[in-house]
């Protein structure tokens, strides 16, 4: 079973009107607002998965700054799963504004069966005390719900690009050590934090923390898959396309040609999602 732990949907009116809502939403714009960044409805990522031979995907929304655009794009999100159950694995992406009513709001979705919270991305510029503070509360409500939390990281070095932001790694850190129950997914591998894994302390702290691959064929050269599996081995890194960005059937070359033995492969591209989403 092939599950992506990674990928977005957006609603119709967001893919049809992209101008108009990037015009409202400085982040959106700086992330999507060139018509060449790609956009889908679920309708379209149920296409590319079933052509990928993609079992199911963990799909999420957009960090709108909107509190009520982020609730019409989750409910889309929700209904996708609902029209299309065990294909569509929903997670509630919290706005950037955050506040009590993102909060409230994304409690009630894991009350309404969304399976997770993220991608939580703070792409608006540096990580602030109070982004950190409002991530707690959200790990909080994860916690409780029993669900994973997929958070957007990135490398503190290398090129720039649309939606990479400043981050300390001493900061992620941190932060998987004050919330050691929490099944923590750090997107675009940790932005290299798997490397420290190697540290005897910090290996301590990352029980239930988990790495995607997600946008790796423009980041990493592929033997990263074969270095990661031996720094953690086989259970902690979750297949994740960042699709529309990139499809997973590039993703599939790459681990083919990584040396993986065939159980480390099947628990990369869904056994271990699988467990991590209780299926
Ligand atoms: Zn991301």
């Amino acid at each position: 079973m092939i599950i992506d732990f990674h990928t977005h949907i957006f609603p119709p009116e967001v893919v049809k009107n992209r101008e108009r809502f990037a015009a409202r939403d400085r982040v959106f714009s700086r992330v999507y607002g060139n018509p060449k960044a790609r956009m889908v409805t679920v309708e379209g990522h149920l296409e590319a998965m079933a052509e990928d031979r993609v079992d199911a995907a963990v799909v999420c929304g957009f960090p709108w700054q909107d509190t009520g655009v982020a609730a019409m794009a989750n409910a889309y999100v929700l209904e996708a799963q609902q029209r299309f159950p065990g294909r569509v694995h929903a997670f509630y992406t919290p706005s950037l504004s955050g506040g009590e009513s993102t909060l409230r709001a994304a409690a009630d979705a894991l009350e309404k069966g969304m399976k997770g919270v993220g991608e939580a991305a703070f792409y608006r510029a540096e990580m602030l005390a109070e982004d950190w503070t409002h991530l707690g509360e959200l790990a909080r409500i994860a916690r409780t719900f029993g669900v994973p939390l997929l958070l957007h990281v990135n490398e503190p070095v290398g090129h720039v690009y649309p939606g990479k932001v400043e981050m300390r790694l001493r900061d992620i850190w941190r932060f998987t050590v004050d919330h050691p129950d929490l099944a923590l997914v750090l997107a675009h591998w940790g932005g290299g934090l798997f490397f420290y894994e190697l540290m005897k302390s910090v290996r301590k702290s990352s029980g239930r923390l988990y790495y995607d691959t997600a946008a790796s064929p423009f980041l990493y050269d592929p033997s990263i898959y074969r270095i990661a599996a031996e720094i953690l081995g086989p259970d902690r890194v979750l297949f994740g396309s960042d699709y529309p960005l990139i499809r997973p059937s590039r993703y599939f070359r790459q681990i083919d040609g990584a040396g993986l033995s065939p159980e480390a492969r099947a628990r990369l591209l869904g056994e271990n999602a699988r467990k991590l989403l209780a299926l």
